[in-house]
């Protein structure tokens, strides 16, 4: 596509590299500029709608353009713009956040450690984990266990536990001490007539099996999403979880939570912990935290990781790690403000109620010849496209078809993800259900 010179789109293309796509085609293509965003839509720098399907990646959970929002941030930027958080120095809305956090936090909770993003704080909590470690004089347990298809981020260690091949791919990872194990998907993964159960069983003997292979005092933690996101919308069994921690409480390995998709009412409870059970050690969010205002995430740890880590520091006079902006307040402010619009406006009730609606849309869908599998749980869902129903496979080329469709919904007003060939649905939790009768129709066409 040529776009005339000096245009938005010709000036991205000549200055700009972006992530996640193939830099080539883009010099072909250029980009979709987003101009400005409403509700649940964004209109790009022509006047066209779309409706965002995907709440930008998974995070606009207010939806766009929320004035409160707006107000929050030029309140705290006029009052203090930034103050640091280091060497005893804190702030009022880093103060009132962490408070906020440990109020809310599924399962007890001692302390929260702010980060900008949720690359960061899987990265620093692999940091955390090491240095509990060598504080309770167990310098061998350095190993950490996530899983294929899981996504934790970009930085050289959480693209490590990324499960994801585009992420190791050509960047020479995983880095040492990051082990696999399977992903949880049963449409995909299961032996030919496997149960659901029996194939949870089959997941949870796996992990056991890699935890003793490894041997069992050299591994510090299981990294997990409740839902994965980015792998495709993967819902776990039933007993996925109550297994899974069984395994885990057998061997002393600490569970972390990576909450930065389900965090703040995506699977329709306050985190996803709640709606599957699980009691982790650690809880990592973003995203939603902020409905991704501004960058933040959050490190939320009990009292089995905050107290080793606490005696190691006064041993060394310091814990040393910090980002120039962790708990930046104008960020800590937004999320205050947005953690309040969530409440006040029960829309973790609206992820419930739409959610459902998404679903019953979704499903009356389940025996087109091209729908494979229909999945999820609150406000996120996917459709995993097929050509051959039986064999549960595509095109010849992976992510082609679940490209083809996201490009034709794209011209078509709403802006979706394809996971491979899924689907994916994650649109702002104040969607209506007639919205989504309008995403979910042109997903149909
Ligand atoms: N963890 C999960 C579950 C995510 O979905 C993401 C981003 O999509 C991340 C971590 C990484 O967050 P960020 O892109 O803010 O670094």
């Amino acid at each position: 596509m040529t776009h005339s010179p000096n245009s938005p789109e010709a000036r991205d293309v000549a200055h700009h590299l972006h992530g996640y796509t193939d830099a080539r085609r883009h010099e072909e293509v250029g980009p979709l500029v987003i101009d400005r965003g409403e509700g649940v839509h964004v209109f790009d720098i022509h006047g066209k709608r779309y409706l965002e399907a995907m709440a930008g990646l998974w995070s606009v959970g207010v939806g766009f353009s929320e004035p409160r929002l707006v107000a929050a941030a030029t309140k705290q930027m006029s009052r203090l713009p930034f103050y640091h958080t280091f060497g005893h120095k804190a702030q009022g809305p880093v103060i009132d956040l962490a408070e906020r956090l440990i109020g809310l936090a599924p399962v007890p909770m001692s302390k929260v450690h702010f980060t900008n993003s949720g690359s960061e704080a899987n990265d620093t909590v692999m940091k955390l984990l090491r240095y509990r470690s060598n504080a309770l004089g167990e310098p061998a347990r350095k190993t950490f266990i996530a899983r294929a298809k899981g996504y934790h981020g970009v930085t050289l260690a959480s693209a490590s536990l990324t499960g994801l091949p585009n992420n190791h791919r050509s960047f020479d990872l995983p880095i040492a001490g990051i082990r696999h194990t399977m992903s949880p998907h049963w449409w995909r993964e299961a032996l030919p007539g496997e149960t659901e159960e029996a194939f949870a069983t089959r997941c949870a003997d796996e992990l056991e099996a890699l935890i003793l292979a490894e041997g069992p005092e050299t591994v510090a933690a299981f990294w997990a999403e409740p839902v994965m996101g980015a792998g495709g919308v993967i819902v776990p069994p039933a007993t996925y979880w109550p297994k899974i921690q069984t395994v885990l409480q057998k061997y002393g390995v600490l569970l972390v939570a990576d909450e930065v998709i389900c965090g703040f009412g995506r699977t329709g409870n306050w985190f996803g912990s709640t709606t599957y059970g699980m009691n982790p050690d650690v809880i990592v969010v973003s995203k939603q935290l902020s409905s991704s205002y501004l960058p933040i995430s959050a490190i939320l740890i009990n009292e089995r990781v905050y107290g080793p880590i606490a005696d190691e520091s006064k041993r060394i006079g310091t814990f040393g790690h910090g980002f120039t902006a962790s708990g930046h307040p104008v960020a800590a402010a937004v999320a205050l403000e947005n953690l309040a619009i969530i409440e006040e406006r029960d829309l973790i009730g609206n992820v419930r109620r739409v959610g459902a609606h998404l679903r019953a849309r979704l499903d009356a869908l389940a025996g087109h010849p091209m729908i494979g599998e229909i999945r999820g749980v609150g406000l996120i869902a996917a459709a995993e496209l097929v050509i051959d129903k039986p064999a549960k496979t595509a095109l010849d080329v992976p992510g082609r078809l679940g490209g083809m469709v996201a490009g034709i919904m794209q011209d078509k007003g709403v802006i979706s993800r394809a996971m491979g060939e899924a689907i994916a649905f994650c649109p702002p939790m104040i969607i209506t259900e007639l919205q989504v009768d309008e995403m979910v129709a042109v997903f149909a066409a």
